[in-house]
């Protein structure tokens, strides 16, 4: 199902303009990150641009799912997803096509785009230690592998191994240190866990609130969510949560993406170009923002609730790689008994 964006002015020019109505001007975009005010940002790029932007929206496998299934017949020339993970894998299945772009090039750190050109995060999230302010204190931590030692047993909650979260983040523990000590810290973690793993990140920081656990590996923006929400509840919640930023005296700290790259078979190319460089540069305050992200443009300041959080080192790992390794850490973990 179709979602058209459009203002009512750019309709009037549209109707009035064969040359544009000749070319087609829109862009198709399979989108699988969903957030409340995505729409925003569409409107402001055809506001600017004149091209309409169409969403199919759909969940990370099913989108996947449907290019491979439609191959060159495919109207979409737009994937946009989270986690480098899902961007690897359709680079991997050969739905996505290589682009060059100067204005991409300038606006994206190295490290959280594809080198060749296949994909690129649009927005970044920093996979931190959220601690139960009443009973650790922050000199207690440091890294994601101190997180296996004894001291923190029965304290630590997790997301599931089946998740991409998870994976993406063990992905990057094993590039750091090898297959043997994350082997031996996978099963730290196990015994050090408050509970098995189950539900969200959201979950997580409910069971500290709830005194199930005083350590939990979430993302930031599930936080500023929190920090925001307009339930009296949630944010009493989130008062009740410090933030740590781990590895700041080595490789620095987890950080992933939400991005895009242009289908194969894109029917409107150009368009989607120019979709991924607006997002990339004018509408990073939009896209960012929507899901209390980081802008990975460093052009753009991150949003109050997370600049309150503090600056902080990111593991400059290319998204990439771990991206590539997440079925190695699931492999990993379940030998470790890791759920
Ligand atoms: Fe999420």
């Amino acid at each position: 199902m179709y979602k058209i964006f459009y203002g009512v002015l750019l309709t009037l020019t549209w109707l009035f303009s064969p040359a544009l109505f000749a070319q087609q001007s829109v862009v198709n975009v399979y989108n699988a990150r969903h957030y409340l005010n995505d729409e925003r940002f569409y409107q402001a790029f055809t506001e600017k641009t004149g091209i309409q932007v169409r969403v199919v929206e759909g969940k990370n496998d099913e989108l996947i799912q449907r290019l491979l299934n439609e191959g060159k017949n495919s109207e979409a020339d737009v994937l946009m997803t989270v986690d480098a993970a899902y961007l690897s894998l359709a680079h991997e299945q050969n739905l996505l096509q290589a682009i060059s772009s100067p204005i991409l090039d300038e606006a994206i750190p190295e490290h959280l785009k594809q080198t060749e050109g296949f994909w690129y995060g649009l927005a970044m999230r920093a996979r931190v230690i959220a601690y139960a302010k009443e009973k650790i204190k922050p000199a207690q931590l440091s890294t994601y592998e101190a997180l296996a030692e004894p001291q923190f047993k029965g304290k630590v909650l997790s997301r599931s191994s089946s998740h991409v979260y998870t994976q993406s983040l063990v992905a990057s523990i094993l590039a750091a240190n090898g297959s043997e000590i994350t082997e031996r810290w996978a099963a730290g973690m196990v015994a050090n866990f408050a509970r098995m793993p189950e539900g969200g990140d959201t979950d997580q920081l409910r069971a500290i609130a709830a005194g199930m656990g005083e350590l939990a590996l979430v993302n930031t923006y599930y936080i500023a969510n929190l920090l925001n929400s307009n339930k009296a509840e949630e944010r009493a919640l989130a008062a009740k949560i410090g933030v740590f930023f781990p590895n700041q005296a080595d490789r620095g700290t987890h950080v992933n993406i939400s991005g895009a790259g242009v289908t194969k078979y894109a029917p409107h190319r150009k368009n989607a170009i120019k979709l991924l460089e607006y997002l990339a540069t004018e509408g990073q305050r939009y896209f960012a923002d929507a899901n209390y992200e980081y802008p990975v443009n460093p052009l753009y300041q991150p949003h109050p609730t997370l600049a309150a959080l503090g600056n902080f080192k990111q593991d400059v790992l290319n998204a990439a790689i771990y991206g590539a390794n997440n079925a190695g850490a699931l492999k990993m973990m379940n030998k470790v008994g890791w759920k």
